[in-house]
């Protein structure tokens, strides 16, 4: 599951360990948003997305390194995890795949 939670929200259970995820991911949904927001204030338009994680849970993100442009924007199209900071942290944002194989890996 994702979010983090403090009981599994199918069967209550409290037994909950974390698991370390590939970083893969697919994606499941999105909308190109037009409104800045704070600390994306020079990045409008931008894509909000759900992503379907490898190991099953979705979560929600921003796609990076592709034009927010329904035209490229393929559901189900694979996906890597980055980490950009944001002041003292660092968010997860998705980069479609194809970008980021290195050259000659044909996999
Ligand atoms: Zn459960």
């Amino acid at each position: 599951m994702f979010y983090p939670r403090r009981f599994c929200p199918h069967c209550g259970s409290p037994d909950l360990a974390w698991v370390r995820a590939s970083g893969r991911a697919v994606l499941d949904s999105y909308v190109i948003s037009h409104v800045s927001g704070p600390g994306f204030a020079d990045e409008v338009p931008y894509v909000i997305a759900i992503v379907r994680l490898e190991e099953g849970p979705r979560m929600l993100s921003r796609l990076a390194g592709v034009a927010p442009d329904p035209a490229v924007l393929e559901l189900d199209m694979p996906l890597l995890v980055g980490f950009e900071p944001r002041g003292e942290m660092a968010v997860p944002v998705f980069h479609p795949a194809e970008s980021l194989r290195p050259a000659g890996d044909a996999a």
